[in-house]
């Protein structure tokens, strides 16, 4: 009772505000508004994945991103949060959703999740992987293990925006190598591996590729957004 009297008087002093437009929020409604929360723009189960960011790549079996990630999109301002405003949880809460959409869509089990590591730099200047954050909302909807250590970055790749296809694939060329310790639990198993925006779809495919080359079973690749 004391605590929910104080949450309120917490919340009316500040009232918690949506991320994107600066409103004053209501109850239930978490980082951004509903009228925001409409927005985001959900690409529809139907839409393959595969053969359009993964060019149909047969190291892939499956792929879910919740949505398209546009400029000035809510979604856009969320992964932000996520990325660079130390907001971990937002990760969690869009994972819980991608874990939802795994139970009602997929029907082969999986044994783990691996995050797509960043590199060592990298992670001391943010000093946390987002993509660990979204690993444990899937995790904890569909208790399946993160392998939060499975893959390691081991080369820093330049920005990929001006190149084409091939030069993408050819600049994350091992860029990332297997931690040791975990060699062991790959073969054999299904594993999903879990980014926050998936652009060229060339970073997965490293990942893919090297998970495959331990002999992986099925790999299922989860996002949040999906750039055009
Ligand atoms: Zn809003």
């Amino acid at each position: 009772m004391f605590k929910k009297i104080f949450s309120g008087v917490a919340n009316f002093i500040v009232p918690p505000i949506c991320l994107c437009c600066g409103k004053p929020m209501i109850d239930k409604e978490i980082y951004i508004c509903r009228q925001c929360f409409l927005k985001l723009e959900k690409i529809s189960p139907s839409f393959d994945i595969i053969k359009y960011q993964f060019h149909e790549n047969s190291f892939i079996s499956h792929a879910i991103s919740l949505f398209l990630f546009k400029e000035d999109n809510p979604v856009q301002v969320m992964v932000h949060g996520l990325k660079y405003r130390q907001m971990r949880n937002i990760g969690k809460f869009f994972g819980r959703m991608i874990g939802f959409e795994i139970s009602k869509r997929i029907r082969d089990n999986f044994d783990y999740i691996v995050p797509v590591p960043l590199h060592i730099s990298k992670k001391r200047e943010r000093t946390y992987n987002q993509s660990e954050f979204i690993s444990k909302g899937i995790s904890e909807t569909l208790n399946i293990k993160v392998m939060d250590k499975c893959l390691k970055r081991v080369k820093f790749t330049q920005t990929q925006t001006k190149l084409n296809r091939e030069q993408r694939q050819e600049n994350v060329r091992g860029a990332f190598s297997i931690n040791q310790k975990f060699a062991d639990n790959i073969p054999g198993k299904n594993i999903i591996i879990v980014d926050d925006v998936v652009t060229t779809g060339a970073t997965i495919l490293e990942c893919a590729r090297i998970l495959k080359e331990e002999s992986a079973g099925k790999i299922m690749v989860c996002s949040i957004a999906l750039a055009e």
